[in-house]
Protein backbone atom coordinates (compact mmCIF):
# COMPACT_ATOMS: atom_id res chain seq x y z
CA UNK A 1 0.00 0.00 0.00
CA UNK A 2 1.47 3.28 -0.86
CA UNK A 3 1.97 5.94 1.88
CA UNK A 4 0.40 9.22 1.95
CA UNK A 5 3.53 10.87 0.49
CA UNK A 6 3.65 8.13 -2.41
CA UNK A 7 0.04 8.71 -3.18
CA UNK A 8 0.27 12.05 -3.73
CA UNK A 9 3.75 11.81 -5.64
CA UNK A 10 1.49 9.27 -7.56
CA UNK A 11 -1.01 12.25 -8.11
CA UNK A 12 1.12 14.27 -9.25
CA UNK A 13 3.39 12.85 -11.18
CA UNK A 14 0.24 11.62 -13.48
CA UNK A 15 -1.53 15.12 -13.71
CA UNK A 16 1.64 16.74 -14.38
CA UNK A 17 2.07 14.27 -17.55
CA UNK A 18 -1.38 15.48 -19.20
CA UNK A 19 -0.97 18.75 -18.90
CA UNK A 20 -1.85 20.78 -21.75
CA UNK A 21 -2.56 24.16 -22.66
CA UNK A 22 -5.48 25.82 -20.76
CA UNK A 23 -8.31 28.47 -21.66
CA UNK A 24 -7.64 31.23 -20.39
CA UNK A 25 -10.13 34.76 -19.79
CA UNK A 26 -9.49 38.11 -18.99
CA UNK A 27 -10.70 39.02 -15.70
CA UNK A 28 -10.80 43.11 -13.86
CA UNK A 29 -7.93 43.06 -10.45
CA UNK A 30 -10.69 43.01 -8.67
CA UNK A 31 -12.39 39.30 -9.28
CA UNK A 32 -9.36 37.91 -10.21
CA UNK A 33 -8.29 36.40 -6.43
CA UNK A 34 -7.02 33.13 -6.54
CA UNK A 35 -7.07 32.63 -10.02
CA UNK A 36 -3.76 31.49 -11.82
CA UNK A 37 -2.17 34.04 -14.18
CA UNK A 38 -1.21 33.49 -17.74
CA UNK A 39 0.50 35.84 -19.02
CA UNK A 40 4.08 37.89 -17.94
CA UNK A 41 2.79 40.98 -16.46
CA UNK A 42 5.86 44.00 -16.76
CA UNK A 43 6.05 46.87 -14.53
CA UNK A 44 5.37 50.33 -16.43
CA UNK A 45 7.74 52.61 -15.20
CA UNK A 46 11.00 52.62 -12.29
CA UNK A 47 9.50 51.50 -8.73
CA UNK A 48 10.32 53.88 -6.94
CA UNK A 49 9.44 56.52 -9.77
CA UNK A 50 11.37 59.25 -7.60
CA UNK A 51 13.41 58.67 -4.40
CA UNK A 52 11.52 58.25 -1.76
CA UNK A 53 11.42 59.39 2.02
CA UNK A 54 10.42 56.40 4.12
CA UNK A 55 9.93 59.23 7.29
CA UNK A 56 8.77 61.97 8.23
CA UNK A 57 11.67 64.60 8.76
CA UNK A 58 14.35 66.82 7.38
CA UNK A 59 15.66 65.95 3.80
CA UNK A 60 19.56 67.08 4.19
CA UNK A 61 23.23 66.85 3.07
CA UNK A 62 24.80 64.23 4.67
CA UNK A 63 27.96 66.66 4.66
CA UNK A 64 26.58 69.67 6.45
CA UNK A 65 25.32 67.65 9.15
CA UNK A 66 26.84 66.17 12.87
CA UNK A 67 25.65 65.86 16.57
CA UNK A 68 24.37 69.53 17.40
CA UNK A 69 24.57 71.02 13.80
CA UNK A 70 22.05 73.39 12.70
CA UNK A 71 20.13 74.32 9.20
CA UNK A 72 17.59 76.46 7.96
CA UNK A 73 14.65 74.75 6.71
CA UNK A 74 13.28 76.92 3.86
CA UNK A 75 10.78 74.60 2.30
CA UNK A 76 8.03 71.79 2.90
CA UNK A 77 7.50 68.66 0.60
CA UNK A 78 4.22 66.56 0.82
CA UNK A 79 3.91 63.31 -0.54
CA UNK A 80 2.73 63.63 -3.87
CA UNK A 81 4.59 67.30 -4.26
CA UNK A 82 6.21 67.62 -7.84
CA UNK A 83 9.87 68.24 -6.51
CA UNK A 84 12.63 69.81 -9.33
CA UNK A 85 14.09 72.56 -7.31
CA UNK A 86 17.88 71.28 -6.11
CA UNK A 87 18.67 71.53 -2.33
CA UNK A 88 20.64 74.82 -1.58
CA UNK A 89 23.31 74.67 0.65
CA UNK A 90 22.85 75.03 4.56
CA UNK A 91 19.43 74.48 4.06
CA UNK A 92 17.16 71.49 4.68
CA UNK A 93 13.61 70.80 3.69
CA UNK A 94 10.63 69.23 5.75
CA UNK A 95 9.69 66.15 4.21
CA UNK A 96 6.50 63.87 4.53
CA UNK A 97 6.48 59.64 4.08
CA UNK A 98 6.49 58.94 0.64
CA UNK A 99 7.37 62.15 -0.82
CA UNK A 100 10.16 62.89 -3.55
CA UNK A 101 13.52 63.66 -1.90
CA UNK A 102 14.80 66.84 -4.04
CA UNK A 103 18.00 66.48 -5.98
CA UNK A 104 21.03 67.50 -3.89
CA UNK A 105 19.77 65.73 -0.47
CA UNK A 106 21.40 62.42 0.25
CA UNK A 107 19.68 61.38 3.38
CA UNK A 108 16.10 61.77 5.01
CA UNK A 109 16.70 62.20 9.09
CA UNK A 110 13.66 61.53 10.97
CA UNK A 111 11.91 64.31 12.86
CA UNK A 112 12.71 62.68 16.25
CA UNK A 113 15.82 62.81 16.29
CA UNK A 114 15.26 66.86 15.35
CA UNK A 115 14.56 70.02 17.29
CA UNK A 116 12.74 72.83 15.54
CA UNK A 117 13.13 76.59 16.84
CA UNK A 118 11.21 78.94 14.00
CA UNK A 119 13.23 78.34 10.95
CA UNK A 120 16.28 76.50 12.32
CA UNK A 121 16.36 73.32 12.67
CA UNK A 122 18.79 71.78 15.25
CA UNK A 123 20.34 67.67 14.71
CA UNK A 124 20.85 65.10 17.37
CA UNK A 125 23.08 63.21 15.42
CA UNK A 126 25.61 62.46 12.26
CA UNK A 127 23.44 61.24 9.48
CA UNK A 128 24.43 58.86 6.68
CA UNK A 129 24.54 58.69 3.00
CA UNK A 130 20.38 56.90 1.70
CA UNK A 131 19.57 56.76 5.10
CA UNK A 132 15.70 56.69 4.88
CA UNK A 133 15.64 56.94 1.26
CA UNK A 134 14.53 54.28 -1.28
CA UNK A 135 16.42 54.91 -4.53
CA UNK A 136 14.32 55.66 -8.03
CA UNK A 137 14.22 52.20 -9.28
CA UNK A 138 15.91 50.25 -6.87
CA UNK A 139 12.17 47.78 -6.16
CA UNK A 140 12.10 47.46 -10.36
CA UNK A 141 13.50 48.43 -13.00
CA UNK A 142 10.88 49.61 -16.26
CA UNK A 143 9.63 46.87 -18.16
CA UNK A 144 11.22 44.54 -15.86
CA UNK A 145 8.76 41.47 -14.91
CA UNK A 146 6.85 41.20 -11.55
CA UNK A 147 4.21 38.03 -12.48
CA UNK A 148 4.66 35.55 -14.07
CA UNK A 149 2.60 32.83 -16.03
CA UNK A 150 1.27 30.30 -13.14
CA UNK A 151 1.34 32.50 -10.25
CA UNK A 152 -1.64 32.20 -7.81
CA UNK A 153 -3.19 35.68 -7.44
CA UNK A 154 -3.24 36.76 -3.65
CA UNK A 155 -3.60 40.14 -2.63
CA UNK A 156 -0.09 40.61 -2.65
CA UNK A 157 0.44 39.80 -6.44
CA UNK A 158 -3.33 41.64 -7.02
CA UNK A 159 -1.81 45.13 -5.24
CA UNK A 160 1.67 44.43 -7.57
CA UNK A 161 -0.19 43.95 -10.72
CA UNK A 162 -2.62 47.20 -9.41
CA UNK A 163 0.55 49.07 -8.79
CA UNK A 164 2.01 48.94 -12.32
CA UNK A 165 -1.50 49.23 -14.15
CA UNK A 166 -2.28 46.08 -14.69
CA UNK A 167 -5.89 46.47 -14.01
CA UNK A 168 -7.22 43.37 -16.34
CA UNK A 169 -5.28 40.24 -15.85
CA UNK A 170 -5.17 37.08 -18.40
CA UNK A 171 -6.03 34.13 -15.94
CA UNK A 172 -6.66 30.04 -16.33
CA UNK A 173 -9.90 29.18 -16.53
CA UNK A 174 -10.31 27.29 -13.06
CA UNK A 175 -10.29 23.84 -13.53
CA UNK A 176 -13.85 22.50 -13.49
CA UNK A 177 -14.23 20.02 -10.86
CA UNK A 178 -17.38 17.48 -10.54
CA UNK A 179 -18.47 16.32 -7.31
CA UNK A 180 -20.78 13.40 -6.39
CA UNK A 181 -21.94 11.83 -3.67
CA UNK A 182 -22.67 8.40 -3.51
CA UNK A 183 -25.27 6.33 -1.12
CA UNK A 184 -28.94 4.79 -0.32
CA UNK A 185 -29.17 6.51 2.61
CA UNK A 186 -28.13 10.59 1.03
CA UNK A 187 -30.78 12.91 1.21
CA UNK A 188 -30.02 16.42 -0.08
CA UNK A 189 -29.38 19.41 2.60
CA UNK A 190 -32.70 20.81 1.55
CA UNK A 191 -34.73 17.46 2.36
CA UNK A 192 -36.19 16.33 5.61
CA UNK A 193 -34.25 13.23 6.37
CA UNK A 194 -35.66 9.95 7.60
CA UNK A 195 -34.45 8.34 10.85
CA UNK A 196 -31.68 6.39 9.21
CA UNK A 197 -31.23 8.70 6.58
CA UNK A 198 -28.14 11.69 6.36
CA UNK A 199 -28.21 14.88 4.55
CA UNK A 200 -25.55 15.13 1.80
CA UNK A 201 -22.80 17.01 3.55
CA UNK A 202 -19.99 15.82 1.75
CA UNK A 203 -21.05 17.89 -1.29
CA UNK A 204 -20.89 21.05 0.44
CA UNK A 205 -17.73 20.36 2.41
CA UNK A 206 -16.09 18.98 -0.93
CA UNK A 207 -17.50 22.34 -2.94
CA UNK A 208 -15.92 24.47 -0.55
CA UNK A 209 -12.88 22.70 -0.30
CA UNK A 210 -12.74 22.53 -4.53
CA UNK A 211 -13.18 26.42 -4.26
CA UNK A 212 -10.59 27.23 -1.80
CA UNK A 213 -7.97 24.98 -4.33
CA UNK A 214 -8.89 26.96 -6.86
CA UNK A 215 -11.10 25.12 -8.59
CA UNK A 216 -14.62 25.74 -10.11
CA UNK A 217 -17.12 23.04 -8.13
CA UNK A 218 -19.82 21.48 -10.65
CA UNK A 219 -22.66 19.49 -8.52
CA UNK A 220 -23.93 16.41 -9.53
CA UNK A 221 -26.15 15.68 -6.55
CA UNK A 222 -25.83 12.00 -5.24
CA UNK A 223 -26.09 8.50 -6.94
CA UNK A 224 -27.90 5.58 -5.33
CA UNK A 225 -25.69 2.53 -4.82
CA UNK A 226 -26.68 1.08 -7.58
CA UNK A 227 -24.81 0.60 -11.09
CA UNK A 228 -27.19 2.26 -13.62
CA UNK A 229 -27.56 5.46 -11.22
CA UNK A 230 -23.54 5.22 -10.70
CA UNK A 231 -23.27 5.18 -14.22
CA UNK A 232 -24.81 7.70 -15.09
CA UNK A 233 -23.90 10.80 -12.61
CA UNK A 234 -20.80 9.15 -13.48
CA UNK A 235 -20.61 9.33 -16.73
CA UNK A 236 -22.06 12.75 -16.89
CA UNK A 237 -18.73 13.98 -14.03
CA UNK A 238 -16.58 12.74 -16.86
CA UNK A 239 -17.14 14.91 -18.87
CA UNK A 240 -15.08 17.74 -16.55
CA UNK A 241 -11.77 18.24 -15.49
CA UNK A 242 -11.85 16.49 -12.55
CA UNK A 243 -14.56 14.08 -10.57
CA UNK A 244 -14.84 13.94 -7.05
CA UNK A 245 -17.04 11.36 -5.80
CA UNK A 246 -17.42 10.56 -1.79
CA UNK A 247 -18.63 6.98 -0.95
CA UNK A 248 -18.76 3.62 -2.43
CA UNK A 249 -14.92 3.30 -2.71
CA UNK A 250 -15.03 0.59 0.67
CA UNK A 251 -15.33 -3.50 0.68
CA UNK A 252 -19.09 -3.73 1.61
CA UNK A 253 -21.43 -5.33 -0.74
CA UNK A 254 -22.85 -1.91 -2.29
CA UNK A 255 -19.61 0.06 -2.75
CA UNK A 256 -19.98 0.11 -6.58
CA UNK A 257 -18.01 2.98 -7.44
CA UNK A 258 -15.08 0.95 -8.87
CA UNK A 259 -16.97 -1.35 -10.35
CA UNK A 260 -18.94 1.00 -12.59
CA UNK A 261 -15.72 3.04 -12.97
CA UNK A 262 -13.93 0.29 -14.31
CA UNK A 263 -16.59 -0.72 -16.69
CA UNK A 264 -16.20 2.83 -18.26
CA UNK A 265 -12.65 1.90 -18.84
CA UNK A 266 -10.91 3.85 -16.00
CA UNK A 267 -7.11 3.10 -15.02
CA UNK A 268 -6.93 3.16 -11.51
CA UNK A 269 -3.45 4.48 -10.48
CA UNK A 270 -4.02 3.86 -6.49
CA UNK A 271 -6.60 1.70 -4.72
CA UNK A 272 -5.72 2.46 -1.25
CA UNK A 273 -3.31 4.50 1.03
CA UNK A 274 -2.12 3.60 4.22
CA UNK A 275 -3.40 6.52 6.27
CA UNK A 276 -6.48 6.43 8.64
CA UNK A 277 -9.03 8.19 8.17
CA UNK A 278 -9.24 7.63 4.30
CA UNK A 279 -7.80 4.38 3.62
CA UNK A 280 -9.43 3.50 0.54
CA UNK A 281 -8.78 6.34 -1.12
CA UNK A 282 -9.02 6.15 -5.24
CA UNK A 283 -7.36 7.72 -7.69
CA UNK A 284 -7.49 7.36 -11.51
CA UNK A 285 -8.24 8.24 -15.08
CA UNK A 286 -11.01 8.13 -17.22
CA UNK A 287 -10.57 9.35 -20.67
CA UNK A 288 -9.31 12.71 -19.92
CA UNK A 289 -11.04 13.16 -16.65
CA UNK A 290 -8.96 12.09 -13.65
CA UNK A 291 -10.99 11.50 -10.58
CA UNK A 292 -10.78 10.56 -7.25
CA UNK A 293 -12.85 8.19 -5.27
CA UNK A 294 -13.09 9.49 -1.74
CA UNK A 295 -14.09 7.12 1.10
CA UNK A 296 -17.49 7.73 2.29
CA UNK A 297 -17.21 9.52 6.38
CA UNK A 298 -16.69 12.91 6.25
CA UNK A 299 -13.54 13.65 7.93
CA UNK A 300 -12.31 10.71 5.62
CA UNK A 301 -13.79 12.84 3.04
CA UNK A 302 -12.10 16.39 3.58
CA UNK A 303 -8.21 14.53 4.94
CA UNK A 304 -8.44 12.83 1.82
CA UNK A 305 -9.03 15.63 -0.87
CA UNK A 306 -6.87 17.88 1.33
CA UNK A 307 -3.77 15.51 0.88
CA UNK A 308 -4.71 14.08 -2.90
CA UNK A 309 -7.17 16.13 -4.58
CA UNK A 310 -5.50 20.06 -3.98
CA UNK A 311 -2.47 19.42 -5.94
CA UNK A 312 -4.08 17.93 -8.93
CA UNK A 313 -6.74 20.89 -8.90
CA UNK A 314 -3.42 23.06 -8.77
CA UNK A 315 -1.62 21.89 -12.05
CA UNK A 316 -4.69 21.25 -13.66
CA UNK A 317 -5.06 25.17 -13.03
CA UNK A 318 -2.04 25.89 -14.11
CA UNK A 319 0.03 26.24 -10.77
CA UNK A 320 2.48 24.10 -9.61
CA UNK A 321 1.32 21.93 -6.79
CA UNK A 322 1.41 23.25 -3.36
CA UNK A 323 3.42 21.53 -0.89
CA UNK A 324 1.14 20.37 2.19
CA UNK A 325 1.21 23.08 4.71
CA UNK A 326 2.92 20.81 7.40
CA UNK A 327 4.60 22.42 10.45
CA UNK A 328 5.57 21.35 13.90
CA UNK A 329 4.38 21.64 17.19
CA UNK A 330 4.97 20.26 20.55
CA UNK A 331 2.36 17.87 21.52
CA UNK A 332 0.23 18.82 24.44
CA UNK A 333 -0.85 15.38 25.62
CA UNK A 334 0.21 11.59 25.27
CA UNK A 335 -1.05 9.72 22.59
CA UNK A 336 -1.58 6.12 22.01
CA UNK A 337 -2.53 4.90 18.63
CA UNK A 338 -2.21 1.97 16.50
CA UNK A 339 0.46 1.11 14.09
CA UNK A 340 0.75 0.41 10.27
CA UNK A 341 -0.91 3.72 9.01
CA UNK A 342 -0.60 7.45 9.29
CA UNK A 343 -2.99 8.73 11.24
CA UNK A 344 -4.97 12.29 10.97
CA UNK A 345 -6.11 13.34 13.72
CA UNK A 346 -8.52 16.41 14.38
CA UNK A 347 -6.01 18.59 16.57
CA UNK A 348 -6.29 22.20 17.83
CA UNK A 349 -2.89 24.32 17.64
CA UNK A 350 -2.27 27.34 20.01
CA UNK A 351 0.74 29.62 19.96
CA UNK A 352 0.72 30.73 23.22
CA UNK A 353 4.61 31.01 23.26
CA UNK A 354 7.38 30.90 20.43
CA UNK A 355 6.77 26.91 19.60
CA UNK A 356 3.25 26.25 18.96
CA UNK A 357 1.10 23.18 21.03
CA UNK A 358 -1.19 21.02 19.59
CA UNK A 359 -3.43 18.56 21.49
CA UNK A 360 -5.89 15.80 19.69
CA UNK A 361 -9.57 16.80 19.98
CA UNK A 362 -11.52 13.83 21.56
CA UNK A 363 -13.59 12.47 18.55
CA UNK A 364 -16.34 9.57 17.70
CA UNK A 365 -14.17 8.65 14.50
CA UNK A 366 -14.03 9.69 10.89
CA UNK A 367 -17.96 10.42 10.58
CA UNK A 368 -17.60 12.95 13.66
CA UNK A 369 -17.83 16.64 11.97
CA UNK A 370 -18.22 18.20 14.70
CA UNK A 371 -14.58 17.54 15.93
CA UNK A 372 -13.58 18.42 13.00
CA UNK A 373 -15.11 21.63 13.25
CA UNK A 374 -13.66 22.38 16.71
CA UNK A 375 -9.94 21.30 14.92
CA UNK A 376 -7.37 23.94 13.03
CA UNK A 377 -5.10 21.27 12.00
CA UNK A 378 -4.66 17.34 11.89
CA UNK A 379 -2.31 15.99 13.94
CA UNK A 380 0.17 13.70 12.04
CA UNK A 381 0.97 9.98 13.65
CA UNK A 382 3.38 8.40 12.00
CA UNK A 383 2.83 4.79 10.65
CA UNK A 384 5.72 3.24 13.00
CA UNK A 385 4.13 5.19 16.00
CA UNK A 386 2.01 3.54 18.86
CA UNK A 387 2.77 6.25 21.98
CA UNK A 388 3.75 9.58 21.23
CA UNK A 389 4.54 11.46 24.36
CA UNK A 390 3.55 15.18 25.68
CA UNK A 391 6.52 17.36 25.17
CA UNK A 392 7.89 15.73 21.57
CA UNK A 393 7.69 17.42 18.92
CA UNK A 394 5.08 16.41 15.64
CA UNK A 395 4.23 17.05 12.67
CA UNK A 396 0.27 19.21 12.04
CA UNK A 397 -1.59 19.79 8.76
CA UNK A 398 -2.68 23.28 8.95
CA UNK A 399 -6.56 23.67 7.97
CA UNK A 400 -5.48 27.25 6.02
CA UNK A 401 -9.47 27.56 5.77
CA UNK A 402 -9.47 28.75 9.47
CA UNK A 403 -6.07 29.32 10.20
P1 LIG B 1 -19.14 4.77 2.43
O1 LIG B 1 -17.75 5.26 2.20
O2 LIG B 1 -20.01 4.86 1.22
O3 LIG B 1 -19.14 3.42 3.04
O4 LIG B 1 -19.79 5.76 3.48
C1 LIG B 1 -19.40 5.71 4.82
C2 LIG B 1 -20.30 6.56 5.66
O5 LIG B 1 -20.10 7.91 5.35
C3 LIG B 1 -21.78 6.37 5.43
O6 LIG B 1 -22.29 5.33 6.19
C4 LIG B 1 -22.35 7.69 5.85
O7 LIG B 1 -22.54 7.68 7.26
C5 LIG B 1 -21.26 8.65 5.51
N1 LIG B 1 -21.54 9.35 4.28
C6 LIG B 1 -21.52 8.84 3.03
N2 LIG B 1 -21.84 9.75 2.11
C7 LIG B 1 -22.05 10.90 2.78
C8 LIG B 1 -22.40 12.23 2.39
N3 LIG B 1 -22.57 12.53 1.11
N4 LIG B 1 -22.52 13.17 3.35
C9 LIG B 1 -22.33 12.86 4.65
N5 LIG B 1 -21.99 11.63 5.07
C10 LIG B 1 -21.86 10.66 4.16
MG1 LIG C 1 -21.86 4.26 0.77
Amino acid sequence: MLTYEQARRTVIDQVEKAKGPRATATLSVWDALGFVLAEEIKTDREYPPFNRSTRDGYAVRVSEIAAGATLRCIAEIKAGDTVTQPLAPRTCVQIMTGAAVPPGADAVVMIEHTNRDGESVRFDRAAQSGQNIVPRGSEAKRGEPILSPGMRLGYAELALAAQVGAAQLRCASKPRVAILSTGDEVVAIDQEPGPFQIRNSNSVSLAAQVRLAGGEPVLLGNAADNTDDLREKISRGLREDALVLSGGVSMGKYDLVETVLKELGAEFYFDAVAIRPGKPAVFGKCGNTFFFGLPGNPVSTMVTFELFAVPAIDLLGGAPPRDLPIVEAHLGATLNEKQGLTHFLPGRVEWRGAIPEVKALPWQGSGDIAALARANCFLVVAADRTRVDVGETVPILLRKDVI
